[in-house]
């Protein structure tokens, strides 16, 4: 017996049943992305290491836990990339998008690495679609990418979402902040999980993340964000929320929503789904100012948000569509090589044709054209090679007509 090599722990293969969902979903993300005048970006699946280490800040988790970090045959550190933006940023600085004409509005669908626990619902490879507009400082661009974020969960037929809003302050507003937070956690520090207390010197700010129930009561106490923005950052998130209300969009300030990523600057935003669960959002972003300049590329703000396609998936209802197509069944040498030819036909018409080589009966190719829900079965056998003419079985009516070649297509286009 020779060994089985299986999957790697974490992973997962979408089969073709569940690609067909997958399909559906990106092709209305694209659709939506390209309504708002976002354009599509590729980059390298791994980049330098440093890339996300300064993309993400070093005290943040995912870089101490959770990248997925080799060194590569030149010695290099390399990394498959944890989230999107820091790519991104890379590419525009890379490529000086910013001196073209372009609007610098990217989206990007993709898969994504963490060196996670493997759990369920988890992979440590996984897919997002990330959503980024650079060089716009007006709240208006906040809002509209919400409502954006609204619509496509809307196209998507995501039900029972809230949208969640917050400022996370700026470089001038959120180190005051931070001190009087960091104060108030430690007299609280015996209440916190072993995590959160790692947290109270190295980032206080995301002690407002943890899951734990005790941390969260604890982080209820805790001065908010919200009471300590400067004059611009308020002003900002002011507007931010009146252009929410300008849109029609409901929202709810959720002062405890500071995101993760340590790069955040002013507004942070999440849309939760009832059907995840309170704790769990769809999707989730926010403004990242200061980014671009930290990477030694122009002073330009940007905003963008990140949504898990694994967990979007699991709470779009699945309709499953079947696509119509065609079954060719033959008889006999002949008949083969006439299928074969009235496949190529069809197929470069436009009509899915699927032939199967596996020599059968007749009646055993018309048992599988109907265990695979054909639309159609074509039926060659050697008086159909011999005529010109071939037997067309509508499988949803079970009428079935002697046709030509064209009459075939014919009939198959006007029926779709
Ligand atoms: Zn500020
Ligand atoms: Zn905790």
């Amino acid at each position: 017996m020779k060994k089985r090599i299986p999957a790697i722990k974490g992973t997962k293969d979408i089969l073709p049943q569940e690609a067909k969902i997958w399909q559906a979903v990106e092709a209305v993300v694209k659709r939506v992305c390209e309504l708002y005048g976002y354009k599509e970006i590729r980059t390298p699946v791994f980049e330098a290491t440093e890339l996300f280490e300064k993309g993400t800040g070093e005290t943040s988790d995912i870089v101490i836990k959770e990248m997925y970090t080799f060194t590569d045959k030149g010695g290099r550190s390399l990394t498959l990339r944890p989230e999107y933006t820091p790519s991104v940023v890379r590419a525009i600085i890379d490529h000086r998008l910013n001196l073209k004409p372009d609007p610098l509005r990217f989206y990007f669908m993709g898969p994504m690495f963490r060196y996670d626990k493997p759990q369920k619902g988890r992979y440590r490879q996984f897919h997002q679609l990330d959503v980024e507009v650079f060089a716009e400082q007006d709240p208006a661009v906040d809002a509209e990418l919400v409502e954006m974020a609204d619509f496509l969960l809307e196209e998507l037929k995501v039900a029972d979402t809230e949208t969640l809003v917050n400022s996370v302050g700026c470089k001038k507003c959120r180190p005051s902040y931070i001190t009087k937070l960091r104060t108030q956690a430690q007299k609280e520090k015996q209440e916190l999980c072993e995590d959160c207390q790692r947290k109270v010197l190295t980032n206080p700010l995301r002690i407002f993340d943890c899951k734990v129930e005790t941390c969260q009561d604890v982080a209820k106490k805790f001065p908010m964000i919200t009471e300590h923005l400067c004059q611009e950052c308020e002003e900002h998130f002011k507007q931010f929320c009146a252009y929410l209300e300008f849109f029609g969009l409901e929202y709810r300030i959720e002062p405890r929503l500071v995101r993760g990523i340590d790069y955040y600057t002013k507004t942070t935003f999440e849309i939760v789904s009832a059907k995840l669960g309170a704790q769990d959002a769809i999707l989730g972003g926010g403004r990242y100012d200061d980014m671009m300049k930290e990477f030694g590329g122009p002073d330009i703000c940007g905003i963008g948000f990140a949504m898990g396609l694994e967990r979007l998936l699991s709470v779009i209802p699945k309709t499953e569509k079947k696509e119509p197509f065609l079954y060719l069944a033959y008889l006999g040498k002949k008949a083969k090589k006439t299928g074969m030819l009235l496949s190529q036909f069809l197929r470069r018409k436009g009509v899915e044709c699927l032939m199967e080589y596996r020599e059968k009966s007749l009646k055993s190719q018309m048992s599988r054209a109907n265990k695979l829900g054909a639309s159609w079965v074509l039926i060659v056998g050697e008086d159909e090679v011999k005529k010109g003419k071939y037997q067309l079985k509508n499988m949803t009516t079970g009428q079935q007509e002697e046709k030509t070649q064209e009459d075939i297509l014919e009939v198959i286009q006007k029926a779709s």
